[in-house]
């Protein structure tokens, strides 16, 4: 286990990556008097306009990345493909959490599933894919549909491709990029779920329940708290996710992604080692939320409460929301009960991430539905 002495506040906090996580985290840390560096190639990023210093060099400079390390406490990270060099670097000048034995498992699909499969966690059927010969026989092994995807770097469904027939083999593989790959048995699943979790220096661990997500084109769209979701299915899948934890002996928060399948059966989809999309409504919707949480965990502080002060919705805005020009904010402001989040990006491309909206409510169907509504006033023309 890491060293337990604690990073207290007035310390400075640095964070590998810049974007809406990076920001979310770095407004945590501020409210709670600590510094803030932030790490990544870009200029005016969302984490650089709230942070004290934005340190903008390429990731493999690692030159950079030790001037980085050195002007911080402690180290963690918004997106976990992180080079593995640049972890490394970092690591050196203070320390990394999570570790880089937690990035190098989430950062390629395959060694993720194959150290839940080998963990016993439930997983999505898969195989290994290196060559057109091997996919074809997955095809024959797995059955179609299926969902073929790259080993790395792939998030949001990029870098992944569904399969209705064997004939589209050839294609598919084509269309990836002929890399590592994995395929996935199609799940025709009732819901898809998550559980957002932390664990602290010390190995506690706390979960936010479990929250029902959908999803718009591979893109998570809209999360709600609680999901709906059986009694003893929302413990087996906390239980999952604290399993999960404690085997990568990961500190952070972590979020499980599950389909819930035709059957009532909980499998993992994939983890992300850090804040989640799925989370952002722990901040307008619980006494601690993922980024504080973060926070603390990372810098050896106690956890804070995970109780939920109100059912909430979000919903993501995505660039595809400017088309037709600036969204209508004052319309999406007249909800009392809505709370509006921008990232601070400049440039609306579609499929962007720019902000989300939450709604709080005393049921989550009001919530959700208040959601959409704040969501579809935004497109009213002024
Ligand atoms: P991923 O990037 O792997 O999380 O995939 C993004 C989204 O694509 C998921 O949240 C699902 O909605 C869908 N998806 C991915 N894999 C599968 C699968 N094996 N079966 C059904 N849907 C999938």
């Amino acid at each position: 286990m890491s060293d337990p002495t604690p990073i207290l506040p007035g310390s400075t906090l640095g964070i590998l990556g810049s974007g809406q996580l990076g920001r979310m985290l770095a407004l945590a840390a501020r409210r709670m008097g600590y510094r803030v560096h932030v790490f990544s190639p870009g200029r005016d990023t969302p984490a650089g306009q709230v942070a004290d210093v934005e340190h903008t060099a390429p990731y493999e400079d690692l030159d950079a990345v030790a001037r980085f390390a050195a002007a911080v406490d402690v180290i963690t990270l918004e997106f976990e493909n992180v080079p593995a060099e640049t972890a490394a670097a970092a690591a050196e000048g203070a320390p990394l959490r999570p570790g880089a034995n937690v990035l190098h498992t989430a950062q390629n699909r395959l060694r993720e599933k194959t150290f839940l499969q080998d963990s016993g966690f439930p997983v999505t059927p898969f195989a290994t894919v290196r060559s057109v010969g091997a996919l074809i026989e997955a095809l024959d092994t797995l059955g179609c549909p299926a969902v073929l995807k790259t080993a790395g770097f792939g998030y949001d469904g990029k870098g992944q491709v569904r399969i209705g027939s064997p004939s589209e083999a050839e294609q598919s593989w084509a269309a990836l990029g002929e890399k590592e790959a994995v395929l996935e048995r199609f799940i025709d699943f009732q819901q898809e779920v998550s559980v957002v979790a932390a664990r602290g220096l010390d190995g506690r661990v706390v979960h936010y329940g479990v929250l029902g997500n959908s999803h718009v084109k591979h893109v998570l769209d809209v999360s709600i708290a609680p999901a709906a979701l059986p009694k003893a299915l929302a413990k087996e899948a906390a239980e999952i996710t604290e399993g999960i934890l404690e085997q990568l002996d990961a500190v952070g928060v972590l979020c499980v992604e599950f389909f819930v399948t035709g059957d009532g059966e909980l499998l993992v989809n994939e983890i992300a080692p850090r804040p989640h999309n799925s989370g952002h409504l722990t901040i307008d919707a619980f006494v601690t939320n993922q980024f504080e949480q973060q926070l603390r965990a990372v810098c050896g502080l106690p956890l804070g409460s995970v109780a939920r002060i109100r059912k909430a919705a979000m919903a993501n805005l995505l660039g595809d929301l400017w088309q037709d020009g600036e969204p209508n904010w004052m319309a999406a402001c007249r909800f009392p009960e809505v709370k509006l989040h921008l990232y601070g990006k400049a440039e609306p491309r579609p499929g962007r991430k720019m902000g989300h909206l939450t709604a709080v409510a005393t049921s989550v169907e009001e919530a959700e539905e208040t959601v959409r509504e704040a969501r579809r006033a935004l497109r009213a023309r002024v």
